[in-house]
């Protein structure tokens, strides 16, 4: 559980005005930042906002176009390595034991290198067939033998218009696009918080944290910006036992008509604010509130499920799929697999689905009925998009036409939270 304490929870004392308009942040940066992440580290009250996303693992190359000069340090002794650099382009090379940049004909023995912009002006980033730009700092590290990561390391409030325009359609109801920006702050800040010590990210920048696709905006970039302003600083809490906290603001699609609870399906302690009890009237609008059938081949759920889980290949084919534990709406919770010698495993729902479908494209939620056909599965009766805990983004903006506010929607979704100004 990620505490509200230390320096968040000090500057949560400093006001409790919520949802107040008006950004102060500064838009010009200095000209020669020190060693840090400082050309987007706005320092407040000695709050670190920088929030660090992972872009891209395991790859053996990338390049960087870099508006200016720019700085290489020694992500993790803080030791300027190149300084006042500028070429038009960067290559960057992961080999054994070091981290060459031909265009600087430099190789440096390091684990990781941070490049510093001098200037505000984003960076364009390319490696295998993606192409973005971003704000803030890059850290190049080690991964491999011959492979590294990128991690792109970029001020929470700048990373969430990002956020913002990509987890929901700009056409949303301003106050939805507000509740996405607050939600979405608070995971950030959760995951932040909760990060392990050694891992020089905090998010991914795909689906399995939030989406996070860089510079340009594009279409909804103004929306998504007065969002982020107008909420600036805004975090979801609770009353814990142990204090006022924020919580892994879980967020989904559409949940089909009820959330469910996040405890049995994280496998993690069940707390008010994600106890998934809100009955969603407000999602019928979206185009996933019903779907299917889907069907799916038995050889391929087996592959699949022995793949991700070497355990399955104790078993033969999967014949047949019980539920084992349903929410009181019927969502499916906990599966029973059973071959045809009637030998069985136990999985949670949402596994399955993820495990059968990564892409979630398809089997779009553990909220439909499954059978057992010759050869196949069918899922058929499905309700909503995703896991359905917490927020329903397609309920949010159903509840924002019918005329309900940030702060409602939130607290509805979110039973017993209260939104707290951070800084
Ligand atoms: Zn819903």
């Amino acid at each position: 559980m990620c505490r509200f304490n230390g320096r968040l929870g000090v500057l949560s004392l400093l006001t409790s005005a919520l949802f107040t308009a008006g950004c102060d942040r500064p838009t010009s940066e200095p000209a020669v930042p020190p060693p840090r992440s400082a050309s987007t580290a706005r320092s407040l009250a000695g709050l670190d906002r920088d929030i660090r996303v992972l872009l891209a693992a395991d790859i053996p190359s990338c390049e960087i176009k870099v508006p200016g000069l720019f700085d290489l340090v020694d992500a993790d002794r803080r030791d300027i390595l190149y300084q006042d650099a500028g070429v038009p382009q960067l290559t960057i090379q992961f080999g054994p034991g070091a981290i060459a940049f031909p265009e600087l004909d430099r190789v440096f023995e390091v684990e990781a290198v941070e490049i510093v912009p001098h200037s505000p002006e984003p960076m364009a980033v390319s490696f295998e067939d993606q192409r973005a730009s971003y704000a803030g700092a890059l850290t190049v590290y080690r991964y491999g033998e011959n492979t590294g990561g990128l991690v792109n390391i970029v001020d929470v409030e700048d990373y969430l218009v990002s956020v913002v325009i990509s987890e929901v359609p700009a056409s949303f109801h301003p106050e939805a696009l507000r509740v996405q920006a607050v939600v979405s702050r608070t995971y950030a800040w959760y995951q932040k918080r909760m990060a392990p010590p050694n891992r020089r990210w905090d998010l991914m920048a795909t689906e399995s944290s939030q989406m996070y696709t860089g510079i340009p905006w594009g279409d909804g970039g103004r929306q998504a910006m007065e969002a982020v302003r107008d909420t600036s600083g805004v975090v979801c809490t609770w009353n814990s036992p142990h204090g006022e906290r924020i919580f892994c603001s879980y967020f989904s699609s559409t949940c089909g008509g009820h959330t469910q609870a996040a405890g049995p399906v994280k496998n993690e302690s069940s707390i008010p604010p994600l106890s998934g009890i809100a009955r969603c009237d407000y999602c019928a609008d979206s185009r996933w509130f019903s779907w299917g059938p889907v069907r799916t081949s038995k050889k391929v759920v087996t592959e699949r499920l022995r793949q991700k889980y070497p355990r399955f290949q104790k078993l033969g084919r999967i014949e047949d799929i019980q539920v084992v534990d349903q929410t009181v709406q019927g969502r499916p919770v906990r599966l029973r697999l059973l071959d045809a010698k009637k030998r069985a495993i136990e999985l949670e729902a949402e596994n399955l689905r993820l495990t059968v479908d990564p892409t979630g494209r398809e089997l779009r939620s553990t909220f439909c009925t499954i059978r057992s056909q010759a050869g196949y599965f069918v899922f058929s009766e499905g309700r909503g998009f995703g896991h359905g805990l917490g927020l329903c983004q397609y309920g949010a903006d159903g509840m924002a036409r019918a005329g309900a506010n940030a702060a409602y929607i939130l607290r509805y979704y979110y039973p017993q939270s209260r939104l707290k100004r951070a800084y």
